[in-house]
């Protein structure tokens, strides 16, 4: 088995060489480096897994703020809406919305969740795996495939960008979790390598740019609410790929892109506060009363 693979060309190369998913390639090799049996390593990741559906089931149950007072009653809004009026896009998208809000409102109120890739991040992927699987009675062993190529998808694009709102942005984090998802989902809907690897290409590409402004310095605001939209994003990014709609830009040179413009964006606009939404009148009337 090829131990290097840095790129999502070299992943392809290697799935069609060998014949196999991604997941398949991912789970081998990581074992094969920790030096444990798939079996273990399959152990691990559903034990992420697990944390997720934990995350999710404990936010649905609160409302409880955070600290700050800004954030935390938002997945409580959106459930009793659905009480009354269902969503357009029907039951998938109503459980994949509420699992975002709630898992991100179970980390602002300093619950365990599962970075994926980072905290601020960490309702996407839980989201979009476990809503459409809750929606699908889809099985425990695929949703751990699907972890796992998430996985692998995050690992590849962290080879060339650090997956930190400090260093890239938002689309560094957001935005490669929406790509993850993508990944994901569209395996979990029978698609492809190629539209494996297109799903994620054309989330990511749509997310190019995304800035970090956290008002008051705090994971919250817009951290909380561009879960759910962004896990949305994901779904869209893996519809168009599984009707063979492609990234007319390959997935590595969308990740090019995507480390440039991390590079070319302001230090204001990455998590320091300075700009953006951080510096709109409310929030600093926010950061005021906070202060107080
Ligand atoms: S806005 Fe910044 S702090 Fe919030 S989730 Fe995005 S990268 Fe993280």
């Amino acid at each position: 088995m090829d131990r290097i693979i840095s790129t999502f060309e070299e992943l392809y190369i290697c799935c069609t060489k060998y014949n196999k998913q991604i997941w398949e390639i991912a789970q081998e090799r990581e074992a094969e480096q920790a030096e444990i049996s798939i079996n273990e390593f399959r152990a691990i990741v559903k034990k992420s897994l697990d944390a997720m559906k934990e995350a999710i089931k404990n936010g649905l149950h609160s409302k409880e703020m955070s600290m700050s007072g800004m954030c935390g009653d938002d997945c409580y809004r959106l459930q009793e809406r659905y009480k009354k009026q269902h969503a357009l896009f029907g039951s998938a998208f109503e459980k994949i919305t509420t699992y975002a809000l709630s898992t991100i409102e179970e980390n602002l109120r300093m619950g365990k969740i599962v970075a994926c890739p980072t905290a601020g991040s960490c309702a996407i992927v839980p989201s979009v795996l476990v809503g459409f699987s809750d929606e699908l009675n889809i099985d425990e062993e695929s949703q751990i495939n699907a972890l796992i190529t998430a996985g692998e998808v995050g690992r590849i694009i962290s080879n060339k960008v650090a997956l930190a709102g400090a260093v890239a942005g938002c689309q560094a984090e957001c935005g490669v979790a929406s790509a993850m998802s993508a990944a994901a989902l569209t395996q979990l809907r029978g698609g492809k390598i190629e539209e494996i690897l297109n799903a994620m290409a054309l989330a990511m590409k749509n997310l190019l740019g995304l800035t970090c402004d956290p008002v008051c310095g705090l994971v919250e605001i817009p951290c909380v609410k561009r879960n759910p939209f962004l896990a949305i994003h994901a779904v869209t990014a893996s519809e168009l790929a599984l009707a063979g709609i492609s990234s007319k830009i390959p997935p590595d040179e969308v990740i090019d892109a995507l480390e440039q413009t991390g590079k070319l964006m302001s230090p204001t606009l990455k998590e320091s506060s300075q700009a953006g939404l951080a510096k709109t009148k409310t929030a600093i009337e926010l950061e005021k009363r906070l202060l107080k």
